[in-house]
């Protein structure tokens, strides 16, 4: 194996670390602690984990964490309900609602009641529109992350072609848009793509977020390209559950010049920039200096 692992766990605990200095230093300025609120409807075990593993690194940070459970059977208008109340909360910051959302309930109209301005997913049409427009506001975690995995072994980015293989909503979309600001050229991959080995093997800079175990071969990868694998799968494997990424990963990392484990590597920078969105959020709302993270 050639390639640099960039080691998105110790990444994201340096960002952790400098998140929580940063709140530190907002208490003892303003007496201020920044507030998350997660709402998780139902009782998804994996949402259960993500919730509790995300209330956990929220006070960990030392910011204030709300997690507000509704039954599998709540209304749409008993979740609404619950948004509402937390956008009129002053001393909360952040509003997270937990996908996936039960079956009857219209996820577009939950995310959109959430105020633009507590949206730390950045999942709203107002916080989408902003990253298109190369505006100022909440970016999603997941490509945030990325981009910050990519500048640790790239710091200028610029020129780079980048190929982002998915066109998510929650991925894919948003990190095109990230990377076309950090003046990359971008081209956006997706399963209509034509010779999708041809179009990867062209990037300088891959990020694979299709959902796919090891869709991505080793020898689609240029020599010396970083790459970037989004990709959570549990796949059955020598009688275990295990968790794969959407790159094959041990091929892979014969011709990458860097390349992030799965799992070790975008995750762990999900949460990080989620409670660095709740800082700024924080910042932002109450008129204070931008914190530096
Ligand atoms: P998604 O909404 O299912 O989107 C998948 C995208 O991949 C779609 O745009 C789809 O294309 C494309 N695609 C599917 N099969 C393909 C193929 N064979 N060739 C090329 N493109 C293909 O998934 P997502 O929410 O973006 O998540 C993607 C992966 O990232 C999942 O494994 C998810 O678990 C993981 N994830 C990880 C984190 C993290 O924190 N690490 C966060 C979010 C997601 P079409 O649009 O044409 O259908």
């Amino acid at each position: 194996m050639s390639a640099t692992v960039i080691d998105g766990k110790k990444i994201a605990e340096a960002l952790r670390g400098r998140i929580a200095a940063g709140v530190r230093d907002m208490i003892g300025r303003h007496e201020c602690q920044p507030c998350l609120a997660v709402v998780l409807v139902g009782d998804d075990p994996a949402s259960q984990i993500y919730v509790r593993n995300k209330g956990k690194a929220t006070r960990e940070a030392g910011m204030r964490s709300l997690e507000h459970r509704l039954p599998a059977d709540a209304s749409q208008a008993d979740v609404l309900g619950v948004v509402r109340a937390l956008n009129a909360d002053n001393e909360v910051d952040g509003i997270l609602v937990q996908m996936p959302l039960p079956a009857h309930i219209d996820a577009q109209a939950v995310i959109g009641e959430i105020d633009p301005a507590k949206d730390v997913d950045g999942l709203t049409v107002t916080n989408a529109g902003r990253l298109a427009l190369g505006a100022k506001g909440l970016v999603s975690c997941t490509p945030q992350g990325c981009v910050i995995l990519a500048k640790e072994v790239t710091p200028k980015l610029e020129g780079l072609h980048a190929v982002v293989l998915g066109r998510s909503i929650l991925v894919g979309k948003p990190l095109s848009m990230l990377l076309l600001a950090e003046n990359c050229t971008v081209t956006m991959a997706h399963s209509r793509t034509k010779d999708l080995a041809d179009v990867c093997r062209s990037a300088d800079i891959l990020c694979a977020a299709v959902g796919k175990p090891r869709l991505v071969k080793g020898d689609w990868i240029k020599q010396g390209a970083t790459v970037i694998d989004v990709g959570i799968n549990r796949i059955e494997e020598g009688g275990k559950t295990r968790v794969v990424g959407d790159v094959d990963y041990e091929a892979a990392a014969q011709r990458a010049g860097a390349i992030t484990p799965a799992p070790g590597g975008v995750g762990p920078m999900t949460i990080a920039c989620l409670l660095k969105n709740t800082l700024v959020a924080a910042a932002r709302r109450r008129g204070f200096a931008e914190p530096n993270v």
